[in-house]
């Protein structure tokens, strides 16, 4: 018993210490290990699986849109880098650069992709020439290196593995509607897969990405009420096209600058789904999500017939989710730890006297619900838990996240919130970057967002400066 308390007690708990808890769950659900190098992280097959189904997931998402994937190269010399002005100068502050190749210097820096724009501008020039080259829709998976300052495994890392996407169009109208739809792609892959409600809007000119004309994003609320930019989408406009010389010719024969666009989607999202639906027990994966969905444990497993009748049940699961069995030596209540710890949607129990009754013991790991099902129902009962947890995950994260938004119609307000109530500040912008940066300053609060959805607006007056607005925002402390 002891030994099985362990488990469980070695994790802070959330209300004690959220960035405590945060690291006890990463370590203690096998999804990462610190590595040599600061700020780099190794990531388990526990985390790597969750990983890999949303890469599959979303892929085929893109695919179903036309994008095709490719691959850059990790290098980017120093002059195609500062091809673009913006974009060099957002970027410099975080690049890593290799200036040796083995015991020579090199001519010319190069730096390690922070993001490939200028990579694809490069190919994009010479590939693209006539309105039959185009749209391009072309995606990559890889790692990027951004030389972050704080780091946190997967929120904040200076390698990350991320998709992003590169698109050229003939029209600005193009540009802008793949923009959205990758946009609105990204949200329902959140809220339908994850169980992660988000909130789509436009950055501000501060906050938008360097070199983009736009940039829109998906803004979730963590369970401590801090915000998580969760994936982005940039209009270029054809601002890139200018600076690197991608014109087209259409049927006419006229020459025309090309428009573009660019998403990315990171490892940072595992970070969005411990912090929005983890307990003080650990990890909790969305069904959808969870590379084990069902873990069965064996109860007095060395019993006649309990192992049998145990594996029975995997095999017939094994078509309608994905399963796998205990059958360690561990005991079974340090078995359901570890379950919990990992976030396995549910757990199985079976021992002898469930076999009696021809019946087994569906535990959800989000409620903790124990559910008698009969041995002969579980192909449709299981799945059917399944979904209803999926269902009730999202449920509970939108009205967690919808009862910490607060409206500040003036500063005095917006300073109460701040400091008091964790979560959205609604309040009214009158587009000053000035307002924003004494907002970051006095109060440690970021505008996340103009919401797109949400045009409401609440009062007539910046509730910074006091002068005429026009523009809601949704501001709040952000990882
Ligand atoms: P960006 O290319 O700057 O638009 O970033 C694309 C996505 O990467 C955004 O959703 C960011 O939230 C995420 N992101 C930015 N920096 C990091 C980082 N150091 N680690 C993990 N994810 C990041
Ligand atoms: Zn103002």
């Amino acid at each position: 018993m002891a030994k099985e308390k362990k488990l469980v007690e070695a994790i802070t708990s959330m209300e004690e210490d959220f960035a405590q808890w945060y690291t006890d769950v990463v370590k203690k659900a096998e999804l990462v290990d610190y590595s040599s190098v600061k700020g780099c992280m190794i990531i388990k097959p526990a985390g790597y699986a969750i990983w890999e189904n949303i890469q599959k997931e979303l892929d085929k998402r893109f695919k179903e849109t036309g994008v095709e994937n490719v691959y850059m190269p990790i290098f980017i010399p120093e002059s195609l880098l500062e091809q673009e002005k913006d974009h060099v100068e957002g970027f410099a502050p975080e690049v890593a650069w290799v200036t040796h190749g083995g015991l020579n210097e090199l001519q010319e820096r190069l730096c390690v992709r922070p993001t490939s724009e200028t990579l694809f501008c490069d190919f994009y020039k010479n590939l693209i020439q006539s309105y039959r080259d185009l749209p391009k829709v072309y995606n990559q998976w890889c790692s990027v290196v951004r030389w972050e300052k704080e780091t946190r495994p997967f929120l904040r890392t200076r390698e990350f593995l991320w998709q992003e996407g590169h698109t050229v169009h003939a029209t600005a109208e193009d540009a802008e509607a793949r923009t959205v739809q990758m946009l609105n792609l990204y949200a329902n892959f959140c809220e339908e897969v994850l169980a992660i409600p988000v909130v789509r809007g436009q950055k501000t000119e501060k906050e938008k990405f360097a070199g983009a004309e736009a940039t829109y994003t998906i803004e979730a609320l963590m369970h401590d009420g801090k915000a998580l930019q969760s994936g982005t989408s940039h209009n270029f406009g054809d601002g890139f096209a200018k600076a690197f010389g991608i014109q087209y010719t259409d049927k006419d024969n006229k020459l025309h600058y090309a428009y573009q666009t660019s998403w990315g989607m990171t490892t940072r999202i595992i970070g969005a789904l411990i912090m929005v639906h983890g307990d003080d027990s650990g990890l909790v994966l969305p069904p959808r999500i969870a590379p084990v969905q069902a873990m069965v444990i064996p109860i007095q497993q060395k019993k006649d017939g309990v192992l049998d009748k145990a594996n029975e049940v995997v095999s017939r699961l094994s078509n309608v989710c994905r399963i796998k069995i205990d059958d360690s030596d561990k005991t079974p209540g340090w078995k359901f730890s570890e379950q919990e710890m990992r976030g396995i949607p549910v757990r199985i129990e079976l021992g002898p006297k469930d076999i009696e009754n021809n019946k087994c013991v569906v535990v959800r790991r989000d409620t903790r619900e124990k559910i008698e099902v009969s041995l002969d129902d579980i192909e449709t009962k299981v799945p059917e838990i399944l979904e209803a947890i999926q269902k009730d995950m999202f449920e509970r994260a939108k009205a967690h996240r919808d009862s910490h938004i607060w409206d500040a119609h003036n500063y005095e307000e917006f300073k109460d919130v701040a400091e008091n109530k964790p979560g959205f500040i609604r309040a009214m912008w009158c587009g000053d970057e000035a307002c924003e940066n004494k907002i970051k300053e006095d109060l440690s609060v970021t505008s996340r967002c103009m919401p797109f959805e949400d045009q409401e607006r609440i009062s007539e007056v910046c509730a910074c400066c006091g002068k005429p607005a026009h523009k809601l925002v949704y501001w709040g402390k952000a990882y």
